[in-house]
């Protein structure tokens, strides 16, 4: 019996990111049907199918497209005139004075327009979309007043009509204080509360809602507060938690069945077991550990001795990462927190999917799944965390539709 399919991918290799390992398949075959997968494994082991188009792969590997968990990639303005001044030996105090740090950013997101906000983030995905990503989330937390976090969360959902990306929105109003509410947090955090979470959340805008609990940020009893209204409104928290000191955010996240608690590079142990009780998943962010040079690492032989899924992802953001390459990403989990090859590329499919609650349906190559698909120039998977800047991407699929793949049949 032949089995009609839209599109036969052969000659390649596949790293299936399901079973241990790179759940590996050697001379493969993938078949696509209505966008999703519907059969892999190895090519002797296929059943006959009747399919639309044949595409051979060149001998490359396939891995699920990536999925960048953590990223701030809606904002307007530059902080590279900031970095040039720090490194030109200015202060501080001297960068806030002349208009620098988190508040410029807030500053120029507000001024933008919705639709000059969507150019400048839609460039910047444009790099990753690039490099093999599939599935992106997006923050608000720029804007730090309803119309403006709205607005943000607007930009990102549009992402997703403009590139052939899956966004998955997050609302971030609890990421500072908004400057005109210096010296009054507790109100701010009733703003984020009473009207952000409930109109973001109404309007349909944000899949899930995140906090930064941090001494420079808010704190574990603010935070919780950002918890209760989000799962009064019904959507799923994450958290950023212990980057610069411990403030029990790790445990305070998986005391509210965090998705995932993110940076953690000062969580104890504690913490971690509390994270694995509650599956929450571990997002490390090894850009903004490099771009601050941090020295503190995170629990890496902990999270693993406990189980915890670790996702990897970029926190492309101004301030601290301003990192459009997954890749590189994983080649930083690897150099700078010791993380295996295999558990990079795992930190930016299986884990970060389960990150976004999109388990089974992206960052596996498993039946059912989307076909959200990389292919990969490359001689063994390792080597998608080992080059800097090598760019090896040779095709990519979105929802088993191959970029470019409509102009070469127009050609
Ligand atoms: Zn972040």
């Amino acid at each position: 019996m032949e089995h009609r399919i839209d599109q036969l991918i052969e000659h390649c290799h596949v790293a299936s990111m399901s079973g241990p390992g790179y759940g590996a398949i050697e001379d493969a075959a993938l078949a696509v049907r209505a966008g999703t997968i519907a059969w892999v494994g190895p090519r002797a082991q296929a059943p006959r199918f009747c399919a639309d188009e044949v595409f051979d792969a060149g001998g490359g590997w396939i891995t699920p497209g990536l999925v960048d968990c953590h990223t701030h990639l809606v904002y307007a303005g530059d902080r590279a005139h900031e970095f040039e001044m720090r490194l030109n030996g200015a202060t501080y105090e001297e960068i806030a004075r002349a208009g620098g740090g988190i508040v410029s950013t807030v500053a120029a997101t507000r001024a933008a327009s919705q639709a000059e906000l969507l150019e400048a983030s839609s460039g910047r995905l444009a790099r990753m979309v690039d490099e093999g990503l599939t599935t992106v989330e997006v923050k608000s937390g720029y804007g730090l007043d309803v119309d403006n976090e709205l607005k943000m969360l607007r930009v990102a959902r549009e992402l997703g009509h403009r590139h052939a990306v899956r966004t998955v929105t997050t609302l971030l109003g609890a990421h500072a204080l908004a400057p005109e509410y210096a010296g009054r947090q507790d109100d701010y955090v009733s703003l984020v509360c009473e009207r952000m979470v409930p109109e973001a959340a109404a309007a349909g805008l944000a899949d899930a809602v995140d906090a930064f609990c941090e001494t420079i940020a808010f704190s574990p009893s603010q935070c919780e507060r950002v918890f209760e209204a989000a799962r009064r409104a019904g959507l799923p928290v994450k958290l950023h938690a212990d980057q610069l000191s411990n403030l029990g955010g790790a445990a305070l996240a998986a005391h509210h069945r965090a998705r995932s608690a993110d940076h953690l590079e000062y969580t104890d142990e504690a913490g971690v077991a509390a994270m694995a009780a509650a599956g929450t998943v571990a997002v490390l962010l090894p850009g903004a550990f490099y771009f601050l040079r941090e020295k503190q690492l995170p629990p890496v032989d902990a999270l693993r001795r406990h189980g915890v899924p670790i996702a990897l992802a970029t926190d492309s953001n101004p301030g601290s990462s301003p990192l459009l390459s997954p890749l590189l990403a994983m080649n930083m989990g690897c150099t700078l927190f010791r993380l295996t090859p295999q558990e990079a590329l795992a930190g930016f499919t299986v884990h970060a999917a389960r990150a976004l609650g999109l388990t089974g349906q992206v960052g596996t190559i498993t039946a059912g799944a989307w076909a959200d698909l990389a292919l990969w120039d490359v001689e063994r998977p390792a080597e998608l965390a080992y080059a800097m800047g090598a760019a090896p991407l040779h095709a990519r699929w979105f929802a088993g539709v191959r970029d470019g793949a409509a102009q070469d049949a127009r050609n």
